[in-house]
């Protein structure tokens, strides 16, 4: 396994593989576990070549605690990633991927008003100015990203198909641990006691699908925010059942796009994001 952390050296090795290998890539930012390898995977079983990358990147955290907080453990990653067949890892420094502040905005065209764009603040900007770069580096043919952050895909297919990015945008299912909780690079700054009992995320998220159709929408989600808040442990922040395309307020009249529940739940500080699709 190859471990690259210069932007050229990065793109002189794909330049070199791309005319003869389909070539994947899978950016995360570290502290990996079974969510991230199955995108690896899913990755593996379609190209000859597969790129992982690894990096913090600090223009989309609102919250300057949050970035501090937020785990880092290269050496077990990259024993994860050997075990798991990955040719390629980039791991570029700070520098490397800003050697001057990126003041560059998007529009999104709305993607990025509501949900978790509402309440972080240019979160979607920094992903959007990261994406872009390390697609610039890692000019692969497909690039595969989780459902866990749904609001984020969305986004990332909306930037490729603006700036005529020439990727194919690969979705993945959410993988989850036993009691139904995503598997996140934050779980792991969970309480024993929040980890065992946020399977509440999931099981509510699921519970929306039978009662679909017989409450309204507003009186579903401020069910599902008054089941999760009943266990003291969790404090919603948002809950919004949404057009899986546009990500407005869903419509019982407007369900060709799909539907999607979507959830934002505190837990003590540690922040987790869910979602379930309702229709699809
Ligand atoms: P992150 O390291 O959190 O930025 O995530 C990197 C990629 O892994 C993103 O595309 C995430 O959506 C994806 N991912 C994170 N957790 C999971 C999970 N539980 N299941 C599937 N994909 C995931």
């Amino acid at each position: 396994m190859k471990i690259i952390h210069t932007l050229s050296e990065m793109n002189a090795e794909i330049l070199k593989h791309k005319p003869h290998k389909q070539i994947g890539f899978v950016p995360t930012m570290g502290a990996l576990h079974r969510g991230h390898i199955s995108l690896l995977e899913a990755s593996q079983a379609q190209n000859q070549l597969t790129v992982v990358s690894i990096f913090v990147n600090p223009t989309q955290f609102n919250n300057s605690s949050d970035l501090q907080k937020y785990p880092r453990t290269p050496e077990k990653d990259l024993e994860m990633l050997r075990k798991s067949g990955c040719d390629i890892v980039f791991m570029p420094n700070e520098n490397e991927m800003y050697p001057q502040p990126d003041n560059r905005i998007f529009d999104l065209q709305n993607l990025d008003k509501v949900m978790e764009g509402k309440h972080r603040p240019g979160h979607f900007n920094g992903v959007a100015q990261i994406v872009t770069k390390l697609f610039e580096a890692v000019p692969a043919h497909s690039a595969y990203f989780g459902l866990k952050d749904f609001q984020q895909l969305a986004v990332i297919k909306q930037l490729v198909e603006m700036l005529k990015i020439p990727i194919q945008i690969v979705a993945c299912p959410i993988i989850r641990e036993n009691n139904g909780l995503a598997m996140s690079s934050r779980n792991e700054l969970l309480t024993f006691e929040q980890r065992a009992q946020a399977g509440i995320i999931f099981q509510t998220l699921t519970q929306i699908k039978q009662f679909w159709g017989k409450k309204t929408i507003s009186q579903l989600e401020d069910w599902a925010i008054q089941t999760i808040n009943a266990n003291k442990l969790f404090n919603v922040e948002y809950f919004e059942i949404v057009n899986s395309r546009t990500l407005e307020k869903a419509d019982f009249e407007q369900i060709d796009d799909g539907i999607t529940a979507c959830t934002a739940v505190f837990a003590s500080q540690v922040r987790l994001i869910d979602n379930v699709q309702i229709l699809n």
